[in-house]
């Protein structure tokens, strides 16, 4: 499988090397009071189509982020809001139909992750239950900013999963195949950060990929000697969590993990610029398509820069049979 790295919009908080730890720097040149996060995405190319992992934010949060957004986290994670870097408009500049997007695996619901499913009405959207109930709940004032209903037109989309009926993943319990995808995508839950948080594992042709998203937002965080993380995202997470103990024991796990699995797994987070650009290969602040949509795809799925792709998946009939709701 395929696997594409999409910055789906950054952030840009005040705070500078005391939130990002100098990350965003050398892709911006000089220091700046600005700090730079990414949101970390991710388009695998399956048999059954194209599945993205998390969607950032979206179109519609572009053209109306007050409407969208809560005026809280719009002045404290300052979004840049450039069209060209939602997932939707990327894909298209790769060359693809943005319909052949089949699936989305959602790591949990919070603005800045679920922003792009709009874009995608007819993609099935997997995530664990936990989630959808706790963002429907809209229990707290924070939680009324945090989940955005006017983000979820896609709702009778979505597929959701029970933690604590899975199977063995490194030790983790709980992954499993998910309905319409092949067993190369799984969910693993690593719940803290929200009660439904989840990492999605992409199995790549000599390991896996693991988008631990926002289960931590560093990437010094995951040294096993000496864990680490700069005072603006650990103030930032602390804001964030729903459940410490089990972010801290998640985090704990993903460190011994990486220690023990560490040519079998790669461990990445949404949010860090470093771990962005090393494994895309690019600028963070690029759009994927800028550069590699003018080269033909691997696969024949679609010619570069057409409307209609050639050979989508539409088009060769890989419509997934819609199992009942799955549990696990
Ligand atoms: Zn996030």
């Amino acid at each position: 499988m395929r696997v594409h790295h999409l910055n789906c919009v950054s952030a840009c908080p005040l705070g500078g090397l005391l939130m990002d730890g100098g990350n965003g720097k050398a892709s911006m040149g000089n220091a700046s009071l600005s700090a730079r996060l990414t949101c970390h995405c991710l388009l695998v190319e399956t048999e059954a189509g194209l599945v993205l992992v998390d969607t950032g934010y979206g179109t519609r949060d572009v053209a109306d982020p007050r409407g969208r957004l809560s005026a809280f986290f719009l002045a404290l994670v300052r979004p840049e809001l450039r069209e060209e870097m939602t997932a939707i408009r990327q894909i298209e500049g790769m060359g693809f139909d943005p319909r052949d997007v089949r699936h989305i695996v959602l790591s949990h619901l919070d603005f800045d992750h679920a922003g792009g499913l709009d874009d995608f009405p007819e993609a099935r959207v997997h995530l664990l239950a936990d989630e959808r109930d706790s963002a429907m709940a809209q229990a707290t004032a924070l939680d009324r900013m945090r989940y955005r209903p006017q983000q979820w037109s896609t709702r009778h989309n979505w597929e959701v999963y029970v933690e604590g009926q899975g199977e063995p993943w490194f030790g983790f319990a709980c992954a499993r195949e998910l309905a319409g995808v092949r067993g190369d995508i799984v969910m693993v839950p690593l719940v803290g950060h929200t009660l439904g948080h989840a990492g999605i594992a992409v199995r790549r042709e000599d390991d896996w990929l693991l988008l631990a998203a926002d289960a931590y937002f560093y990437h010094g965080e995951m040294d096993p000697d000496r864990p680490r993380c700069t005072p603006g995202l650990a103030m930032y997470q602390t804001l964030m969590e729903k459940d410490r103990k089990a972010r801290k024991r998640n985090q704990r796990r993903l460190r011994e993990l990486g220690r023990a699995h560490g040519s079998e797994v790669t461990i990445v987070c949404a949010h860090d610029v470093l771990e962005f650009e090393r494994l895309a290969g690019r600028r963070h602040d690029v759009p994927i398509g800028a550069e590699e949509g003018r080269e033909p795809s691997g696969r024949q799925y679609a010619s570069a820069g057409a409307r209609t792709p050639v050979g989508s998946w539409r088009g060769m009939g890989g419509t997934a049979a819609s199992p009942p709701e799955s549990h696990w």
